[in-house]
């Protein structure tokens, strides 16, 4: 690694730093700190077989010629994929800009009012367009978003059948998606031509889409009231585009939404990412998954928003779990609702009104031209018979540059969108061989399915029209918010690293942006070399055979690999193992996996020292012996340690014939010095957003590949396309292919230029950051786990109880008033409550990592004067954090410390503060008063 090299950039401490680094923690190099760190039993001694790194302009000049192999056609295929027109304004202020693409999770409402009064921007979108109450902050896809709308329908319906109807006219890797996640559960899903097959006499959920896969737009509201009568809930999939022209589905009863909004404005990415959604009428809202954001007040009684219903982080509550979903798709759910704020309700009208036209007019030219039109009510998308000739045809249009859906030997699809000139038009009809058409056509939207009611009303999608407008709005909201391109962002368990300029570079490259995820194979190469190499090095890296990057977060990572772990047993005739063992500490989302992998959890204690109990593991391994189908452990495990007993864990499970995931959202403390794969595990998930530099985005995009050795690679995801849709197949874990494809060059590009060295310099550093951390904070506030020699590993816990116990000041007073200091609070309260648990990583140089120690040194000073009485508990810099601009202005100041305490506490710079805009949100308000929509404006005068 030179002074010039890619790693010399992303890791923040410099050799000097990293030296004295060692001296407090007392080692005398990286090295001899990784020895007595690691336990022998895991280590891995070698050297990563990865290419030699590269410099940032070789790499970028490696995707270029990845990009080039890549062929940007016109998309005519749809199926849930649509060309659109990214504004440039949103695509550099937000989709480029890190202010956006940097943040966190909105979990510290204070800090994050940007983000979240975007997603509020996107939930009113949805509410509105669907005509249903409430709307989440996004699903990871419109397969993923149905799928989930089937177990909510299960919950809430009170038949006992276990059957769900699906209509034939849904999107195919919908249906695939459906189906992989209702057979675990014993849920049986019949596929129906309900325009010729009648209902069965029992299911408990019907799911529609609307306008149908073959572009057909049907009035459904005879099958909503015979589901209703029949005790079934029914979701409607629906374009939200279309919704602009046409009858909404709550207006004909359907009690859930399911779908996309990937265009608008979203880039089709070879499949993702993009924001699915999830809306459901009134008096579901408290069963939705995934995050929601909602309307509060702060201390001073002025609205604030933050996540709402967050005290059950709703549905990832371990065995009672409903939904596993955890990182969603915040930053392309933010781009959506700003094109919606954009583009208004006329643009958008007039978007989808123009779509619309070019449909009508391509059918009509094809039936003048002899060729015969499947529907006639469609919105967008045109199913043409043609007898035996549809691949011809197909063929015909590539030729001239354009994609269309051969969806069997007799029919081609063809969907127009936001994008499609005359010219394509033209194209299309020479394929077929039919004379270009230049008369006026008629609608094909029925009359009586057209939209009567408004949408977007709120002053939001009407004031940001023109572009300074709206460059305003998105710099203002950005400037609300506190993200990595401010501080120091100390996440324990998310590893908030770099995301270095040059790794974000080609996401928005036409060649990457603009593919559809089912284009044909020759138009791909380059994705596919790019998914090749990056799946392999991933193997590389983790010691597995195999890695599948489908699915697109961790959360469904995890679902892919239990999926895995049960179909090898059923594979071996051991169908009927069916416990996953999972410890006290582990992440909300490993039980909610195995829930929903039909798996019975069974929880293992863990013992003082925060490790797995021994004593437990043999008790309860002996207690399942015979059922036992897994054990889910994080390594290191989520108390931040190296925990020395994970090979016997491993051994004692494979020996009950039990299979062993091990949770890889830690990987960053073991690149280049531990192999899950190698050190006894036999699945993994990996959470690129952490480990391998894919922005949080606010919240997601993610990408969480799953990892696995030979014995269960047959048993990856397969293709959303293929027969895959029963129990024995491959699951089909997300909608396309690769999953969130369009992100991928960003690990890419971190890979090849870390190389193998850089790499395992990073974690050396980012364990060191953590050791450093500790030594320096240890004095002041208790760390509460380590591991060997007194070491952790990448994150540390700060155990506040003690304190809290004796000063009343809470660990949410220390996260708010670290906000005062200028930076993000640690993780709060997980996995261990009332403790701070803090993730420096490589990246933080060692100005900054002094910066946070020094603040909470400082902080700790404050609560002893709370402690000492000199303060009174209820009025003190810390109960009264984060303090506002407003607030510290304002003409009264009647508490018991000054001003400048408040507002300019030890070490922070005056020209460099950041102010929040709102001071301690009452979130326990706003769930009592669920509004999750953007407020009227009179809601403002006050
Ligand atoms: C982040 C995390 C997950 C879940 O990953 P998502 O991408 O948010 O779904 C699972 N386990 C652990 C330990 C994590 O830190």
């Amino acid at each position: 690694m030179t002074a010039e090299s890619f790693a010399a950039r992303h890791i923040g401490p410099d050799p000097d730093d990293v030296r004295r680094m060692l001296e407090t923690v007392g080692y005398a190099s990286l090295d001899e700190l990784m020895d007595a760190a690691i336990p022998e039993v895991i280590r891995w001694h070698g050297t990563l077989d990865l290419p030699e790194a590269a410099t940032e302009q070789q790499a970028i000049a490696e995707l270029r010629a990845l990009a080039t192999r890549n062929t940007v056609a016109v998309s005519m295929i749809g199926l849930g994929y649509y060309g659109t027109h990214t504004p440039a304004v949103i695509r550099r202020n937000v989709l480029e800009n890190p202010a956006w693409y940097t943040a966190y999770t909105p979990y510290q409402p204070e800090i994050s009012q940007g983000r979240l009064e975007a997603l509020l921007n996107f939930q009113t979108m949805v509410t509105d367009l669907t005509g249903l109450a409430t709307a989440n902050a996004s699903m990871l896809d419109e397969a993923t978003a149905a799928a989930e709308a089937m177990t909510l329908a299960r919950r809430a319906s009170k038949v006992k059948a276990p059957v769900y109807v699906v209509d034939a006219d849904t999107l195919p890797q919908t249906i695939s998606v459906i189906a992989t996640r209702a057979e675990p559960l014993g849920i049986e899903v019949r596929v129906l031509d309900l325009d010729t097959e009648p209902l069965p006499d029992e299911f408990f959920g019907l799911h529609l889409q609307y306008p149908g896969a073959s572009g057909a737009v049907r009035d459904h509201a005879g099958l909503v009231d015979s589901a209703h009568a029949a005790g079934a809930l029914v979701t409607v999939a629906a374009d939200l585009l279309a919704l602009t022209l046409l009858r909404a589905p709550g207006e004909i009863g359907a009690d859930i939404a399911a779908g996309t909004t990937q265009r608008f404005g979203v880039p089709m990415g070879f499949g993702g990412p993009h924001a699915g959604y999830l809306a459901v009428r009134a008096g579901l809202e408290r069963m939705l998954p995934g995050r929601l954001v909602g309307v509060s007040k702060d201390a001073d009684g002025a609205r604030a928003y933050r996540l709402a219903l967050q005290t059950r982080e709703q549905h990832i509550r371990r065995e009672k779990a409903t939904s596993n979903i955890c990182t969603a798709q915040v930053l392309l759910a933010v781009m959506a609702g700003m094109y919606a704020v954009y583009h208004g309700p006329e643009g958008l009208r007039a978007i989808a009104a123009r779509t619309h036209e070019r449909a009508a007019r391509l059918a009509a030219g094809l039936r003048a031209g002899g060729v015969t039109v499947a529907h006639a009510n469609f919105f967008d998308t045109v199913t043409a018979v043609v007898p035996g000739r549809a691949a011809e045809v197909v063929a015909a249009a590539a030729a001239r540059g354009i994609n269309l859906l051969a969806v069997d030997a007799d029919r081609v699809g063809i969907a127009c969108d936001e994008t499609t000139t005359d010219p394509h038009l033209g194209a299309v009809w020479a394929a077929f061989g039919v004379p270009e058409f230049t008369g006026e056509a008629p609608t094909a939207l029925p009359a009586a399915l057209a939209r009567a009611t408004d949408y977007l009303t709120h002053p939001v999608f009407h004031a940001h029209r023109s572009e300074t407008a709206m460059l305003r709005y998105l710099r203002r909201l950005a400037d609300y918010d506190y993200a990595l391109d401010r501080g120091m962002i100390p996440l324990g368990s998310c590893t908030m690293k770099l995301n270095a300029t040059t790794e974000m570079e080609a996401v928005t490259w036409p060649e990457f942006a603009n593919l559809h995820p089912f284009a044909p194979a020759e138009q791909t190469a380059g994705y596919r070399e790019l998914v090749e190499s990056l799946q392999g090095w991933l193997a590389e890296v983790t010691g597995y055979d195999a890695v599948s990057v489908q699915p697109n977060a961790g959360s469904q990572g995890e679902l892919a690999g239990l999926l895995a772990i049960r179909a090898y047993h059923r594979d071996r005739g051991e169908g009927h193992r069916d416990v996953c063992l999972i410890p006290s500490s582990a992440h909300g989302t490993n039980a909610a996996s195995a829930v929903m992998a039909g798996m019975k959890v069974v929880v293992v204690a863990c013992d003082a020292e925060g490790n797995v109990d021994p004593v437990d593991l043999d008790r309860t391994i002996e207690a399942h012996r015979d059922a036992l189908a897994a054990i889910m452990v994080t390594y290191p495990s989520t108390h931040g340690v190296y925990e020395t007993g994970i090979a016997s864990l491993c051994a004692k499970v494979h020996d009950a014939g039990g299979q062993v995931y091990v949770d890889g959202a830690n990987l960053n403390a073991l690149v280049g010095f531990a192999k899950p794969g190698r050190f006894g595990a036999d699945v993994s998930h990996l959470n690129l957003h952490k480990t391998f530099c894919i922005p949080h985005g606010g919240g997601g995009p993610g990408v969480g590949p799953v990892a696995v050795r030979a014995h269960l690679a047959p048993f990856l995801p397969g293709d959303p396309l293929g027969a895959a849709t029963s129990g024995d197949g491959r699951p089909v874990i997300s909608a396309a292919a690769h999953g969130s494809a369009g992100i991928l060059p960003i690990p890419w590009a971190y890979l090849r230029m870390m190389g193998a060295e850089g790499l395992a310099r990073a974690t050396g550093v980012a364990v060191l950051a953590a050791n450093y951390v500790a030594s320096r904070l240890r004095e002041h506030y208790p760390v509460l786990y380590s591991g060997n020699k007194g070491l952790v590993a990448h994150e540390c816990i700060l155990d506040l109880r003690p304190l809290t116990k004796a000063t009343g000041v809470s660990v949410d007073d220390v996260a708010k008033r670290l906000i005062d200091y200028g930076f993000h609070a640690p993780t709060m309260s997980f996995p261990v409550a009332g403790t701070l648990m803090v993730e420096p990583t490589e990246s933080e140089d060692l100005t900054e990592l002094d910066r946070f120690c020094d603040a909470m040194i400082a902080i700790r000073a404050e609560i002893d004067r709370v402690g000492s009485g000199e303060w009174p508990a209820g009025d003190n810099p810390l109960v009264n954090a984060p303090h506002t601009a407003a607030m510290v202005s304002g003409d009264d100041w009647e508490h018991a410390y000054p001003r400048s305490v408040a507002a300019y506490p030890t070490g922070v710079d005056r020209l460099a503060k950041y102010w929040p805009p709102v001071r301690r949100i009452d979130g326990a308000f706003g769930d009592r008063n669920l509004v999750c929509a953007c407020p009227p404006p009179e809601a403002f005068a006050d």
